[in-house]
């Protein structure tokens, strides 16, 4: 499929030869985002370098009435930023780098395309934690941060993106450019835009500069892998932990998660892999204290603290679970939203289900426990799409039933949008529409995402 060749030669004349790419020259990488279940090369891949550039080409597109798919860094789980057709895929590579960083309001001005890392190392050389941190961090951009609303590994301190985006710049559908770059935690001027566009997947506005708040750097803490009997022991520890330590991150990983990876890695920390065991890290000192409180009044089996940045290191690798990607092919990943308190009764109905439909199938959880946020880790052997629906029913239903939520962090995108009324209202899903209708009425940005399909 090719473009009407007087938008070709528009896009060209506006962004330059590196600007706009056609045909063969788009790279493999446009076709899909990492749940690598993108089908379809783009006809074009357009790379602006300004705001005003991304306005031209929108602009343009908007004037031949060309649907857009806006890529980041291609990290997003949720097929959001795939083209499905014939979109022209519109990337903000180009459009990277830190602008400011303002250390009286504790705030950094950067461009949609800076790829996180790159964010988080300049901050930290001005002296400040940029809060937000993932372990897609070397690829994620900025803009698909803002756009997925990500969360991520410190949300239980600092919570998501959302809560660290104090202003934001982005270009409608038709070119218009919406620009809100404040740098203040206050700002009370009518509807949130920054709000709204946040979390909207590339389906309102295209994301062009961000302004994120900045925070002190920690103090040193420390990093411990603990053993645990129950998942009450679990909550237990959390309110222990919330109580007397500033808790930095708190991810759990059920049995058959952690032995899993304690064998794909090689490192056994716990020999017999206990029926739960917690990540925790806390900023500044206290945390050997309250492990061997919370072992001595029976909350706790056993305890590591990690004695070296190491070692550490070594506990979040079996956390992150990289290596399953390989070693269980087809595994699915899902990503839902529960009050802790409801999340044993989740996991023990869900592995029940997934068992009972396919006795050989890998199926452990994880996640970020401390915000709710529980990730579901499924293999069929030999499953194909039908296999994965399967397993997202199972989960799904009981999400809806507990009055959880289907994503937590991942977003919508295309993999979830027919998923969408398991935690939505047809209320809310009609006032989404308005909004979608309002801001880009041609329906031409991120076409077939985040909305399910109208009936009918
Ligand atoms: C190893 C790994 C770990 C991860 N861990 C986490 C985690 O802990 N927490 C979490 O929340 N996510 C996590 N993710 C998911 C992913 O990293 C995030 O969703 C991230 O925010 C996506 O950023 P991106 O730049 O790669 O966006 P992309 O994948 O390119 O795009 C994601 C969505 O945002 C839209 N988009 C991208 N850029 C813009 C823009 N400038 N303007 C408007 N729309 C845009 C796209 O159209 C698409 O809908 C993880 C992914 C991987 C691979």
């Amino acid at each position: 499929m090719s473009l009407a060749p007087a938008l070709a030669e528009g896009l060209v004349a506006r962004l330059g030869p590196r600007g706009a790419l056609f045909g063969p020259e788009v790279p493999e990488a446009a076709r899909s985002d990492w749940s690598r279940t993108g089908r379809h090369l783009p006809p074009a891949l357009l790379r602006p370098a300004s705001t005003e550039e991304v306005a031209a080409a929108l602009a343009l597109c908007h004037r031949h009435r060309q649907p857009v798919v806006v890529q980041g860094g291609m990290t997003g789980l949720a097929g959001g930023a795939n083209p499905c057709g014939n979109e022209v895929a519109l990337s903000l590579a180009r459009l990277a780098g830190v602008e400011e960083i303002d250390a009286d309001a504790g705030a950094m001005v950067v461009r949609a395309g800076t790829v996180l890392a790159v964010a988080q190392e300049e901050a930290r050389a001005a002296g400040f934690l940029l809060p937000v941190d993932l372990g897609a961090r070397g690829s994620a951009q900025v803009g698909g941060l803002v756009a997925t609303n990500a969360g991520g590994l410190r949300v239980i301190r600092h919570g998501t993106m959302r809560d660290n985006l104090l202003g934001l710049e982005a270009v409608l559908a038709d070119g218009r450019v919406l620009s809100h770059l404040s740098r203040t935690v206050k700002d009370n001027t009518g509807y949130d835009l920054r709000h709204l566009i946040c979390g909207s997947e590339g389906t309102l506005a295209v994301i062009t500069r961000a302004v994120i708040r900045l925070r002190p750097l920690p103090p040193p803490g420390d990093t411990a892998l603990c053993a645990l009997a129950s998942f009450e022991a679990v909550l237990a520890l959390l309110g222990e932990a919330r109580r007397r330590a500033t808790v930095a991150a708190y991810e759990v990983m059920w049995r058959d998660y952690l032995a899993l990876n304690q064998e794909l890695l090689g490192r056994r920390p716990f020999p017999d892999p206990p029926p739960f065991a917690v990540l925790i890290e806390t900023e500044g000192p206290g945390l050997a204290e309250l492990l061997g409180d919370a072992h001595e009044r029976g909350i706790l089996l056993d305890a590591l603290v990690a004695r070296s940045t190491a070692e550490a290191r070594g506990f979040w690798e079996l956390r992150e679970g990289l290596a399953m990607d390989d070693a269980l092919p087809g595994l699915v990943n899902l990503d839902v939203a529960l009050a802790p308190g409801r999340m044993a009764a989740f996991a023990e109905a869900c592995a029940a289900g997934v068992r009972g439909l396919h006795p050989g199938a890998h199926v452990s959880f994880y996640g970020h426990v401390g915000d709710g946020n529980l990730h579901v880790a499924a293999a069929i052997p030999g499953g194909g799409p039908d296999a994965v629906h399967a397993v997202e029913r199972i989960a799904y239903d009981l999400v809806r039933d507990l009055g959880g939520s289907i994503s937590a962090e991942h977003g919508i995108g295309l993999l979830k949008r027919d998923w969408l009324g398991h935690s939505r209202s047809p209320g809310e899903i009609a006032a989404m529409r308005a909004l979608k209708a309002a801001l880009d009425p041609l329906g031409l940005l991120n076409p077939g995402k985040v909305l399910p399909r109208a009936a009918g």
